[in-house]
């Protein structure tokens, strides 16, 4: 999210509307973290003059310190997806995300692309999917993400598949302009994680072919522009479907 553009009113009803707003049985603050995020710690935080600061959940702000990645405590096979991924130190976003996702929080972030935004969420997400405690109902979808356009839903999907390349967390995509039927094969191989545009995930629910009930992890990427691009009914079409429990 560009975080200049203002936030109105108005949008911030829409966001609430469409559920993106923490679950209404707990508190906003206690909700979940909420972030602003630079590219990096140095020079971006000077250029925007917007602090790394993360707001926790009794309200307090806390400037996070760079760590490794290995602080994160996440498998060894995850580890080799970030190394071949050539990241040497986690980005602000991922600093101070990747722990409360990690457990089981819910998170809003704030920031642009090149910020590592996708790598804060889809870590956690690969890290909780591939463990032992899996849960999760066999062959279902467990993690859903949302992206209003469909080469963000590639970058993400892409992403993933870096990242997780040593565990065996998988990923497909889903999104309108092309044909259904290659989806739908992919779909039936049983993958973890989908990354979809909203108006061909609801097809692909309509037709039986997608089913959400397992899905644990539920992550609105670009919410804004999903909102601004009018996805709001959609999106509330798809949350009412998913299982109240998730993260
Ligand atoms: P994003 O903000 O998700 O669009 O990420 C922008 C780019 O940063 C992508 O090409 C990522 O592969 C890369 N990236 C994400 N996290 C890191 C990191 N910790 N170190 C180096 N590159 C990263």
């Amino acid at each position: 999210r560009d975080p200049g553009a203002q936030q109105t009113p108005q949008r911030a009803q829409q966001a609430s509307l469409a559920g993106i707003a923490p679950p209404r049985r707990v508190s906003p603050v206690a909700a979940g973290w909420v972030g602003r995020f630079p590219a990096t710690s140095g020079g971006t935080q000077q250029r925007t003059g917007v602090p790394i600061t993360t707001k926790t959940p009794s309200g307090q702000e806390s400037a996070p310190s760079p760590s490794a990645f290995a602080a994160f405590g996440l498998g060894p096979d995850l580890m080799a997806g970030i190394d071949a991924a050539g990241y040497d130190e986690p980005r602000p976003i991922q600093i101070g995300t990747i722990p409360s996702v990690l457990k089981g929080r819910d998170v809003l972030g704030l920031a642009q692309t090149g910020t590592g935004k996708t790598a804060a969420f889809a870590l956690p997400i690969i890290q909780r999917l591939q463990g032992r405690n899996r849960g999760g109902r066999v062959g279902l979808p467990r993690a859903l993400i949302l992206a209003p356009t469909r080469e963000l839903a590639l970058q993400i999907h892409a992403q993933i598949e870096v990242l997780g390349r040593f565990t065996k967390v998988s990923s497909t995509t889903v999104f309108g302009g092309v044909g259904a039927p290659a989806q739908v094969r992919a779909l039936r191989k049983g993958p973890d994680i989908i990354v979809a545009c909203p108006g061909r995930l609801l097809d692909l629910m309509g037709s039986g072919d997608v089913r959400v009930d397992g899905i644990e992890v539920l992550v609105l990427d670009e919410a804004d522009h999903m909102l601004d691009m009018g996805f709001l009914p959609d999106i509330r079409r798809i949350l009412a479907r998913l299982p109240e429990r998730r993260q």
